[in-house]
């Protein structure tokens, strides 16, 4: 009842995290991270509660919020004259499934003046291996508007990877557990250079989640790993807080 409660107060918050070309530093696209803010335990990530979100249903209005608060800050950004190609949204399978999702993100793009093209929306790699022939059309649809398609946390679902091909997608965000000891376990090494590659060979990009240090990031860079994110570049931050490193634009350019 407390989250309903939230929902009905918009009791959450965006944090915002960017993604970096590896190669030049620029800033190509900024990630919504949602929290949940209560008086008595602070911010509530949302591991916390997105679960039970899903589980009472209230994810429907949660994932709305979110969808719309993002793409309302891009436009503010982009009208202020700032430069992140896209606004990366995290979505729930539940979203997926209600057949008003479509018109829903239609709408919300309607009313915020954004861009289609600048929109990118991330699903789970467990969630696509859930596909309906419902989930594919719906994909296509948003595909041909322009949005972009990320699979998030990939390597950590049971893949047919002959998903890969038959859907619209743009991204494989490589998960940060395989990021994690990337330059002490050579298995996870190698796991990493097999989905860069094969992402390479069906044309998609890379993204690695959880990029903290130099060393992973510079290993990352050798094996043609294209976008990183993490805290070696940002934490997640407000609107407020990301916003002098969206007008620098370059992350490499501070460190020279
Ligand atoms: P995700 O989409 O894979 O997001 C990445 C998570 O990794 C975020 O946790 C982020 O804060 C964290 N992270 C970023 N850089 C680093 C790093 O360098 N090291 C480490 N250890 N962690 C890093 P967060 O914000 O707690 O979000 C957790 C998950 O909750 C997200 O995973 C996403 O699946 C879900 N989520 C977040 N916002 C939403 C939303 O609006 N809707 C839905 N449906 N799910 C959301
Ligand atoms: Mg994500
Ligand atoms: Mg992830």
């Amino acid at each position: 009842s407390a989250l309903r409660r939230a929902v009905l107060q918009k009791d959450f918050v965006l944090h915002y995290q960017p993604q970096v070309d590896l190669e030049t530093g620029e800033i190509l696209a900024v990630e919504a991270l949602v929290r949940w803010r209560t008086e008595d335990s602070g911010m509530v990530m949302p591991g916390d509660f997105i679960p039970l979100a899903e589980e009472t249903g209230l994810i429907g209005e949660i994932g709305e919020w979110v969808l719309r608060e993002g793409c309302r800050q891009m436009k503010e950004w982009l009208d202020r004259g700032l430069r992140p190609r896209r606004i990366a949204i995290n979505l729930s399978a539940r979203q997926f499934a209600d057949k008003s999702f479509l018109d829903t993100v239609m709408r919300v793009l309607q009313d915020t003046g954004l861009d289609p093209r600048q929109l990118e929306l991330e699903i789970t790699e467990s969630q696509v291996m859930r596909q309906t022939e419902g989930m594919i059309l719906l994909l296509n649809r948003l595909s041909e508007m322009g949005v972009h398609l990320a699979i998030d946390d990939f390597g950590t679902g049971y893949s047919s990877l002959s998903y890969l091909k038959r859907l619209p997608i743009q991204k494989l965000k490589i998960d940060q557990s395989f990021i994690r000891d990337i330059t002490v376990d050579p298995n996870d090494t190698a796991i990493v250079v097999a989905i860069i590659n094969m992402a390479h060979s069906l044309e998609l990009d890379t993204i690695a989640e959880g990029v903290e240090t130099a060393g992973q990031l510079a290993l990352l860079r050798s094996k043609g790993c294209r976008i990183g994110q993490g805290f070696f570049f940002s934490a997640p931050m407000s609107a407020e807080g990301v916003y002098p490193l969206l007008k620098q634009d370059n992350l490499y350019a501070r460190a020279g």
